[in-house]
């Protein structure tokens, strides 16, 4: 499962730890891939991440097993993390020049032989090659929307990027789910984004929205999930919510592309409309 979305910011990096966690905690077998030179989700689940640690960079420029890199995260058993150190800023021009650039992740995992249940990828917030890369070896896109103002904008070349890759590259793959974060219901702006964006996208949307909560930003500074961190707080309820639903989806329902697009610039004129 891709977690992506090319805007900062927005939940990417703690959805995928928490969601990761939370199915870990279901019995679930789940390895997260840090894909962002950031290293958020390394550090949040405890990895250790400085420049000499074998990383997912080595996996992709340098064709390293990613056994060779994989690590288990302290206090979550069945929790995995092939991290990323700062190295892999330069990924993004060193796989230019190398051959099957978008593909190089894919191949890594199918040759990863001990059994799992989900991966996760977190991406960066770009469309570059490693963002290409966690799609073409994806099967599913999550998308993480914060609930703000312009939470839409941008999502277009997202989903033409997807668009892309499943008709050359990976023909899976599609956006099976969107992730409500950082909802404040005391907004009504919160409430109206959310509402628009589940008349836009409909049944990809979980039903659980994750609010806005200080325990779960507070987490990653103590290498934490929220789920270990504070597992009775909102935020660790709402994301074992979230984990659950997915889950029961199973392999979640078809999305059509372009029905959404038109659903989605509708919804961009509407919000203005609306806000206005
Ligand atoms: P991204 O990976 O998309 O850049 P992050 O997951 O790093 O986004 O989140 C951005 C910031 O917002 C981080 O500081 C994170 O701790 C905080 N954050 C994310 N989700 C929540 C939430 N539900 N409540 C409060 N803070 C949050
Ligand atoms: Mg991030």
């Amino acid at each position: 499962m891709v977690v992506a979305n090319q805007k900062g910011g927005v939940g990417k990096t703690t959805t995928t730890v928490n969601l990761a966690a939370s199915l870990a905690l279901h019995g679930a077998r789940v390895l997260v891939i840090d894909l962002d030179p950031q290293g958020n989700a390394s550090t949040a689940l405890g990895i250790d991440h400085h420049a000499e640690v074998p990383s997912i960079y080595d996996v992709l420029v340098e064709s390293k097993p990613l056994s060779e890199v994989v690590q288990p995260v302290p206090d979550v058993e069945g929790l995995f993390c092939a991290p990323a150190t700062i190295d892999l800023a330069g990924a993004e021009i060193e796989l230019v020049s190398l051959v099957a650039r978008e593909s190089r992740l894919q191949r890594a995992i199918q040759a990863y032989e001990q059994p799992l249940d989900y991966v996760l990828i977190d991406c960066p917030p770009s469309l570059g090659l490693l963002t290409v890369n966690a799609l073409v070896a994806g099967a599913e896109v999550l998308i993480p929307i914060q609930c703000e103002y312009y939470a839409l904008e941008g999502l277009g070349q997202l989903l033409r990027n997807v668009d892309l890759v499943r008709g050359h590259l990976n023909p899976d793959l599609h956006v099976s789910t969107i992730l409500l974060t950082m909802y404040d219901g005391r907004t009504r702006l919160a409430s109206q984004v959310a509402d628009e964006v589940r008349n836009h996208f409909g049944e990809e949307v979980l039903r659980t929205s994750i609010p806005r909560s200080v325990r779960i930003s507070e987490a990653p500074s103590y290498g934490q999930t929220v789920l270990t961190y504070d597992p009775g707080s909102s935020g660790a309820l709402s994301y074992l919510e979230a984990a659950r639903e997915m889950a029961l989806r199973g392999v979640g329902v078809r999305y059509d592309a372009q029905q959404a697009h038109s659903r989605m610039q509708n919804g961009q004129q509407n919000m203005a409309e609306g806000i206005q």
